[in-house]
């Protein structure tokens, strides 16, 4: 008998011939998750299995696989060599005073065990009955539910309690794409749930320095940190936007600011995803949260780009994305006031309904090409890895 680990993926079992590659890809991330450990990872036909580790870093080892993406659950369970009678003797041990009520529930994954599952749960239901005075079973509400899984690799794991973990897709699974990561609550937030589904992400940030401070800066990449404990490696390109902002200032008209603030920010971001082989953007909006988050604006900011942008709060009301933040720990980091660049210079009536055509001749007062280009040249990037 030994203490482990018992770790459920979910929707992986969806993805049919891919599957073994989604699991080996989830064992990577384990792996690298859980670098500073000692352990063993195993697997058994629909389940994970860590062991081997030493039980003063069970806890911490719990915390980090809450942050892998593709594990749905964790359990501390107990791997018992399979017999009925060793099964008995360990339900027998379980300490049951802290609770009135229990119930059970098998699972035979493995077909050669003598007893079919309800069998296994009405059995072990008397057998725990007998040991212990003071307990019923109640199938609906239980206190407490002995799990039993019978596996296929001869060995039966025992757990009461499920861990719930964050879900999702393997790190990975989904390819690579580029976040556009300002200081506010949102894109921290779409990055991470876009991760969730198997992206990994590169970042890009634009700051007006020294129009925006350096805590501004240093508060993007604190930011970028905390979602790196979920999203891995992160590269963060951080790029100058005071000159275009300048030229935009003077030569544009002053509602339409914003939008063509928007739309040099999505050809740069494209031009990185060309050089650095991301799939797609990704940014924090939300449909009519600001004048820039109509449809109309998304329209015309769209329209400079062909890669897909995706928007995962689009639909979000402001406090299910605040709830989100505050479970991912980005929450307090976001809130602290420092001015970032699209607030710098913003005009008082920005365009609700902006059209392509305006955009197009007021952009024909810049020199894009330049201002997109030295923006680009004066890039700079940092490594930033917290998994
Ligand atoms: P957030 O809370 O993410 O800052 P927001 O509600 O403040 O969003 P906007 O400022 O309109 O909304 O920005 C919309 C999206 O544009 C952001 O979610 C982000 O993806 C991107 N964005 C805005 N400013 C920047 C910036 N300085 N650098 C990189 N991306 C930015
Ligand atoms: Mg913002």
């Amino acid at each position: 008998m030994e203490k482990v680990l018992l770790l459920k993926f979910g929707e992986l079992f969806l993805k049919g011939k891919n599957r073994h590659d989604f699991i080996k890809l989830l064992k990577n991330n384990i792996n690298k998750k859980l670098k500073d450990f000692a352990f063993r990872l195993t697997e058994t036909q629909g389940r994970l299995v860590i062991s081997s580790y030493n039980e003063n870093d069970e806890d911490e080892i719990v915390e980090k696989l809450k942050q892998v993406f593709g594990l749905i659950g964790v359990s501390k369970a107990v791997e018992i060599d399979t017999s009925l009678k060793n099964i008995e003797d360990f339900v027998k041990s379980i300490d049951f005073s802290s609770y009135k009520t229990f119930k059970v529930e098998s699972k035979r994954a493995d077909k050669r065990f003598e007893l079919k599952s309800m069998e296994l749960n009405a059995h072990l239901g008397e057998v725990i009955l007998n040991s212990n005075k003071n307990i019923k079973v109640d199938l609906y509400n239980p206190d407490v539910v002995v799990n039993v899984e019978v596996r296929v690799n001869g060995k039966t794991y025992v757990y009461t309690k499920l861990e719930k973990c964050a879900g999702g897709l393997p790190l990975g699974s989904a390819g690579k794409a580029l976040l556009l990561l300002s200081g506010g609550i949102d894109s921290p937030v779409a990055g991470y749930m876009m991760s969730k589904r198997g992206l990994r992400l590169e970042a890009v940030h634009f700051h007006s320095y020294p129009y925006t401070s350096v805590q501004a800066k240093e508060k993007v990449i604190e930011l970028a940190k905390q979602i790196s404990c979920y999203c891995d490696e992160i590269k963060l390109h951080i790029i100058s936007f005071t000159t275009i902002q300048e030229q935009i200032h003077r030569h544009c008209d002053e509602e339409y600011m914003i939008t063509i603030m928007r739309r040099i920010m999505m050809r740069i971001a494209e031009r990185l995803c060309k050089k650095n082989e991301l799939g797609a953007i990704v940014t924090g909006e939300s449909l009519g949260q600001v004048a820039s988050q109509t449809m109309q604006s998304m329209t015309v900011t769209n329209s400079v780009v062909t890669l897909p942008v995706f928007r995962p709060v689009l639909a979000f009301d402001k406090e299910q994305i605040m709830d989100i933040a505050r479970e991912i720990k980005t929450y307090d980091t976001s809130i602290l006031p420092y001015e970032d660049c699209c607030t710098v210079f913003l005009p008082k009536n920005p365009v609700i309904k902006p059209t392509i055509e305006r955009a197009v001749k007021n952009e024909q007062n810049l020199d894009l090409e330049l201002l997109i280009e030295t923006a680009l040249q004066n890039e700079e990037t940092i490594i930033i890895n917290n998994f």
